[in-house]
């Protein structure tokens, strides 16, 4: 497969007096300026008020909507260095968008480069390795591979971006087993706040290599990914609705039986308020609902059901599917929204999930409580999840033996009520809370110093230390930012 890269024509704006006039981007800097940012990239250029701006920045998660000054529909690296250099000079920070599944505030004032032109994809089957540009989203990668028996280490979703999930970690349904995403990449292309585009690796930069695997956005933006394929083509997976009545006796099924499985099975459970949409089918429609999510990666099936077994005579099966499915077909184990939606996110890691804190988790969350919550979730985690990567990175959270994430409506009649709920379940927790959290389900964040509190001590100096080097002007400071 050949690496196809999108040059989108940019799109025509004539430039009148009173526009230029009217440009009300940030103060001081002159329409002429912008033009001679529209001149050096081939994307598109929109400004604040521009009729183009709001679709060039929507989100996924719509809780939250970017108000940037300028925003850059790149379609290339050249283009992301222009932007960036521009930005520079003109004093913007610069922030950065693929998908929208990840907003953690509106990049406000910002000149925020959207990557979702940048659509390159090429796959070299004999090194199992995959070439993949910023604004490609995992579905992408999962068919593409799949053609050669190959897979990549996608989430729950793969309507979710590469680029910015593995840059996070990256822990998705074969993350026991092979480990986090991040620490299957090989190399990183890069532009830092110097302008400059980067390959780097282990040989060449190691330093930032280490950083940017599990830093985020802190570090520069990424304009592609080499990443290393696994030889998996298929897996027994998918999930189970049972009645929400049945949470007590599942989440405590759930947490003896969790651990004594072996590396090749990933597992979550989750206590789900399902909406009365017509969408729904009738069993789940406006219901809550515990839904159990299993993946077995391996051949042997019989092994796996045998394994599957003890939780599916714990309470009232409603519907579900476990069985075998394509790798390109992973999204049917979690069943995540595809739609976008207005959400409100915050997640942490647990060091253990012994019965007092499943019957924590119920009394928090439980199908008794009327509470706007969407979903709380346990992962497990553990396994190749637990292990440095073979080249270290800066990915946190392989301390933790469970991930939790609650997820309620981003909606601004429950501003308030929302994360007090959602907070409070996770205070409840508290005493199990590993010290480490994973950065991809941070979700809402007070500042930099709560995403720093995510890392290891070591950790969280040795990536001061890269960002004061290769970005001590702060111009990288969106998204999670340190
Ligand atoms: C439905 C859903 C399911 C999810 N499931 C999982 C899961 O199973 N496992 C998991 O680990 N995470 C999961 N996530 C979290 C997801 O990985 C993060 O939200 C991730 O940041 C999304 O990246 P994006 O590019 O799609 O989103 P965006 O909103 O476009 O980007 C989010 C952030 O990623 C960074 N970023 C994006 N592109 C670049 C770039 N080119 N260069 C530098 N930084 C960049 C920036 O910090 C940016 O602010 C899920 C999220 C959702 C909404």
């Amino acid at each position: 497969m050949s690496l196809t890269e999108l040059h989108d024509e940019p799109e025509s704006r004539t430039v009148s007096i009173e526009d230029a006039v009217l440009d009300t981007l940030a103060p001081g800097i002159p329409a002429a300026d912008v033009d001679d940012l529209r001149s050096r990239v081939h994307g598109p250029v929109y400004t604040a008020g521009d009729d183009g701006m709001a679709a060039e920045v929507a989100t996924w998660n719509v809780a939250i909507q970017h108000t940037p000054a300028v925003a850059v529909g790149a379609t290339g690296g050249a283009d992301v260095a222009a932007a960036v250099s521009w930005a520079v000079a003109h004093g913007l920070r610069v922030a950065v968008q693929a998908t929208g599944h990840g907003p953690v505030r509106n990049a406000a004032g910002s000149l925020m480069i959207t990557t979702r032109r940048m659509q390159g994809l090429a796959i070299d089957p004999d090194r199992r390795i995959a070439r993949v540009q910023a604004g490609v989203k995992w579905i992408r990668v999962l068919e593409a591979a799949a053609e050669f028996g190959l897979t990549g280490l996608c989430g729950s979703s793969s309507d979710v971006g590469v680029v910015g999930y593995t840059l996070g970690g990256g822990m998705g349904s074969l993350g026991r087993k092979i480990g986090f995403a991040a620490d299957l990449v090989q190399a990183v292309e890069i532009v830092t706040a110097d302008g400059r585009l980067r390959r780097i690796s282990a040989d060449t930069e190691p330093e930032l290599f280490w950083a940017v695997r599990g830093g985020k956005g802190n570090f520069g933006v990424v304009t592609a990914l080499e990443i290393e394929l696994v030889p998996v083509s298929s897996l027994f997976g998918g999930g189970i609705f049972f009645a929400g009545d049945d949470a007590p006796a599942l989440l405590h099924r759930f947490r003896q039986w969790a651990p004594t499985l072996p590396e090749e099975v990933s597992t979550s459970i989750a206590i789900l308020r399902m909406p009365p949409m017509d969408e729904l089918p009738p069993p789940l429609r406006g219901r809550t609902v515990v839904h159990l999510r299993f993946a077995y990666v391996g051949d042997d099936h019989a092994e796996a059901e045998r394994l599957l077994d003890p939780m599916k005579d714990v309470g009232t099966i409603l519907l579900g599917y476990v069985g075998p499915m394509r790798t390109d077909e992973m999204d049917g184990i979690h069943m995540d929204p595809v739609d976008p939606l207005p959400a409100w996110e915050k997640g942490m890691l647990l060091t253990d999930f012994p019965e007092e804190t499943a019957d924590a988790l119920l009394a928090t969350v439980g199908p008794q409580l009327e509470i706007p919550l969407i979903m709380a979730e346990v992962r497990l985690m553990g396994g190749a999840l637990g292990r440095p990567a073979k080249v270290p990175n800066a990915v946190p959270g392989r301390s933790g033996a469970f991930a939790v994430l609650v997820v309620g409506p981003g909606v601004p009649e429950l501003a308030h009520v929302v994360p007090a709920i959602g907070k409070g379940v996770l205070a409840a927790l508290g005493p199990w809370k590993a010290q480490e959290s994973m950065i991809n389900f941070l979700g809402d964040v007070s500042g930099p110093e709560e995403v720093a509190a995510a890392y290891p001590p070591a950790t969280i100096g040795r990536l001061r230390e890269v960002k004061r080097t290769v970005d001590p002007d702060g111009v990288f400071s969106f998204g999670h930012a340190l």
